[in-house]
């Protein structure tokens, strides 16, 4: 899956003693191919689109970045926007880990004791606009997940961010996909950036495809106790250590929840409307191997970093080929294999998927059941 290279440590990347500590203390020696690109570019000071498939390591790009560029003598220097808080949550994590060693010697320091602010669209808006945020030191803004930054939801705040921000600053976009249609709004914000992309062509690599069908032209719930058998034949079939089933309505994710539970598949479920408290425990339920299978609607599709899930299933066809990107990018996280599922009723909801699926098509998408290890 992820290649890294061979000879090239962090060592020779020509980065602080404290940072490389912090990388060691992470467990991280070797870059993956992203880091590899993107981290001296970067510390060149240029506007930088980071482009690299969900679970090759963006996130240590731009907080090694922030890292190396924050003089700890100066207040503010370095936003960092994510479109949920549970993304932001886990950047703030990385930043403390690989920078707990600069930490050491912030503590040193009496005032300007913030030195990077990570945050979501709207809260950041707001302090600034409220003046609770100095930004006149600021000399970074990272956008991690631009591409959904770029939507009309968030797209608002972004720009008022960054026009909020010092003229002279670097701006670093991170995404696993750079659609066509946001390229003048990034336009916008960036200037003569450069386009950080490591093997466009091997996005999926690392992950096996497979489709299997139940019938349609039958009532919905008939469709659904279909699906769902099928659902029971793959976890009992298939050996994963960890499962996110995907839905795309609310009330499926409750359903599929319920019918686990009285299958003896205990499952955790996550969305949009729950506390961010439960979010966040049902994630760190996931994280800590507590649960095995995880129920979503899109809201994690993104971002959200489960080591252990090796197996998504799509309990229906994703609206868009970004989404099922997304929504795979839970498995095969740095390295690992993984297999991406897609329960899909035979005639249209099959038709829609493989029309939408057309780009990765060459990579062969097999039918689940033709699996050896499941034929049994
Ligand atoms: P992305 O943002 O590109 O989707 P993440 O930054 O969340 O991916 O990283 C995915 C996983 O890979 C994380 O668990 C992270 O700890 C791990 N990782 C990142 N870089 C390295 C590295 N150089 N060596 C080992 N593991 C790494
Ligand atoms: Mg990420």
């Amino acid at each position: 899956d992820v290649q890294i290279s061979q000879e090239i440590t962090f060592d020779n990347m020509m980065l602080s003693t404290e940072v490389l500590q912090g990388l060691a203390l992470s467990g991280f020696h070797k870059p993956s191919p992203i880091q590899l690109l993107g981290i001296p570019i970067g510390k060149l000071g240029l506007d930088l689109l980071l482009e690299a498939k969900a679970g090759t390591g963006k996130t240590a790009v731009f907080s090694i970045l922030a890292l190396e560029k924050i003089n700890i003598n100066y207040g503010l220097q370095a936003i960092i926007v994510a479109p949920t808080r549970e993304i932001a949550a886990q950047i703030c994590d990385v930043l403390n880990q690989i920078g707990s060693k600069i930490k050491g010697d912030i503590e040193k320091v009496k005032d300007n004791k913030v030195h990077i602010v990570v945050g979501t669209p709207g809260r950041l808006k707001s302090l600034i606009q409220n003046k609770h945020l100095k930004v006149a030191s600021v000399r970074l803004l990272i956008l991690d997940e631009a591409d959904k930054l770029m939507e009309t939801c968030f797209i608002s705040d972004i720009k008022f961010i960054h026009s909020k921000l010092p003229k002279q600053k670097q701006v670093v976009l991170s995404s696993a996909t750079f659609p066509d249609h946001i390229t003048a709004v990034i336009d916008q914000l960036v200037q003569d950036a450069h386009h950080v992309c490591p093997a466009a062509n091997q996005v999926l690599l690392g992950i096996s495809h497979r489709v299997t069908y139940v019938k349609s032209n039958i009532n919905s719930v008939t469709q659904t106790n279909l699906k769902f058998k099928e659902l029971l034949k793959i976890l009992t079939g298939i050996q994963f250590k960890q499962c996110v089933i995907f839905c795309n309505y609310l009330a499926r994710v409750d359903q599929i929840h319920k019918m686990l539970k009285q299958a003896g598949w205990p499952s955790q479920l996550i969305y949009s409307k729950q506390q961010q408290t439960t979010r966040l425990e049902a994630l760190k339920t996931l994280q800590d191997y507590k649960c095995r299978i995880l129920i979503s609607t899109d809201l994690v599709s993104r971002g959200i970093d489960a080591k252990n899930v090796d197996l998504v299933i799509n309990f229906e066809a994703p609206a868009n080929y970004e989404t099922y990107l997304h929504r795979i990018g839970r498995s095969g996280r740095f390295g690992s294999i993984g297999m991406a599922i897609s329960i899909l009723g035979e005639g249209p909801e099959c038709n829609k998927f493989m029309t939408m699926l057309a780009p990765i098509k060459a990579l062969e998408i097999k039918e689940l059941w033709s699996l050896k290890s499941v034929q049994e």
